[in-house]
C-alpha cells in the first residue's frame, strides 16, 4: 500500500488518500429553480435522476470548520476567508490560496490539496414535482410575479462522496477527517435547518484517484480500509506539527527578492 508522506511538499509526489463520505440529511432542504442552494438534481445516464450536492458547498464549509478549529489553537488566529488568507498556515496549505488576493501579498500561490467532486444521493429522485409559489408584491399585495419552483429533498436521503487529499501526511489526514465529522450543518443560509450526519465509511490510499461516487452509488460499498487504521496523530498535536512544518516548507518561497520577478 501507498504510504502517506511524512512530511508535506512543495511538488506533487502522487500519493491519494481518498475518503468515502456519506451525508445524511436530518432535515428536509428544499431546491429553489431560480437560486440554487444546498442541493442540485442532476440527470445520469445509468444512475437515473439524482439529488447532488456541489463540491464548493462542501469544501466551503468543511474550509470554515478546518479554519475555525485552527483559531481555537491559537495558529494564525487572524486568518480569515476570504481577502485575508495569510498564506501560510495549514488550512491555506491544504485549501490552497493566492498570494494577490490575500492580505499576505505573497509572490506565490498555494494549490488546493483537498480535491472533491459532486455528492450523489443514493436514492434516485422519484418524480420531480415542482410545486410553484407566487411571490407577493409589496405594494399592491398582488401575487403574480417571481414565480419559482420548490423540489423538497425529503430528510434522511444519504449522499455518497469522495474526498481526496493529495500528498497528504498524517497531519493533514488527521486535520480533514476531524473536521468532516464536525460537518453537522450544509448550507449557509440554514441557521434553523439543513442538519446533516457525516460519516466516513472507509478510505483508499492509492498513487491515483481511483475511487469515485459515480462508480460507488449502485455497489455495495465495503472492503476499503478504516480509518482508525491509520493510526493518526489526534487533531491538536497535527495542527501544531503541520503549522510547523508548512512555515518551514514556505521560508525559501519568501525569500525571492521581489525585483526577480519584476521583468
Ligand atoms: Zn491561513
Amino acid at each position: 500500500m501507498t504510504p502517506l508522506l511524512k512530511e508535506p511538499s512543495i511538488l506533487s509526489q502522487g500519493v491519494y488518500l481518498q475518503l468515502v463520505t456519506k451525508i445524511k440529511f436530518l432535515d428536509e432542504a428544499i431546491i429553489r429553480s431560480n437560486d440554487p442552494e444546498e442541493v442540485l438534481t442532476f440527470k445520469y445516464q445509468s444512475l437515473g435522476n439524482r439529488f447532488v450536492i456541489p463540491w464548493r458547498k462542501i469544501k466551503a464549509k468543511l474550509r470554515r470548520l478546518v479554519m475555525e478549529k485552527q483559531r481555537s489553537l491559537n495558529i494564525e488566529p487572524g486568518c480569515h476567508l476570504k481577502d485575508d488568507l495569510c498564506m501560510k498556515c495549514s488550512s491555506c496549505f491544504i485549501f490552497g490560496g493566492t498570494g494577490e488576493t490575500s492580505s499576505a501579498n505573497v509572490p506565490y500561490n498555494i494549490l488546493a490539496r483537498i480535491l472533491g467532486e459532486s455528492f450523489i444521493s443514493t436514492s434516485q429522485v422519484g418524480e420531480i414535482q415542482p410545486y410553484t409559489q407566487n411571490a407577493v408584491d409589496e405594494e399592491d399585495l398582488t401575487t403574480g410575479q417571481a414565480l419559482m419552483s420548490i423540489t423538497p429533498v425529503p430528510k434522511e436521503t444519504e449522499f455518497i462522496g469522495v474526498i481526496t487529499l493529495k500528498d497528504p501526511t498524517p497531519e493533514i489526514a488527521s486535520i480533514i477527517v476531524d473536521n468532516l465529522k464536525r460537518l453537522t450543518r450544509i448550507g449557509a443560509r440554514s441557521v434553523e435547518w439543513g442538519r446533516v450526519e457525516t460519516t466516513i465509511l472507509g478510505f483508499k490510499l492509492s498513487d491515483r484517484e481511483a475511487l469515485t461516487a459515480y462508480n460507488l452509488i449502485d455497489s455495495k460499498i465495503d472492503g476499503f480500509g478504516k480509518i482508525d487504521d491509520l493510526k493518526l496523530p489526534v487533531v491538536e498535536e497535527a495542527y501544531k506539527t503541520l503549522d510547523e512544518q508548512v512555515k518551514n516548507l514556505i521560508k525559501p518561497l519568501l525569500k525571492k527578492k521581489p525585483e526577480e520577478s519584476k521583468e
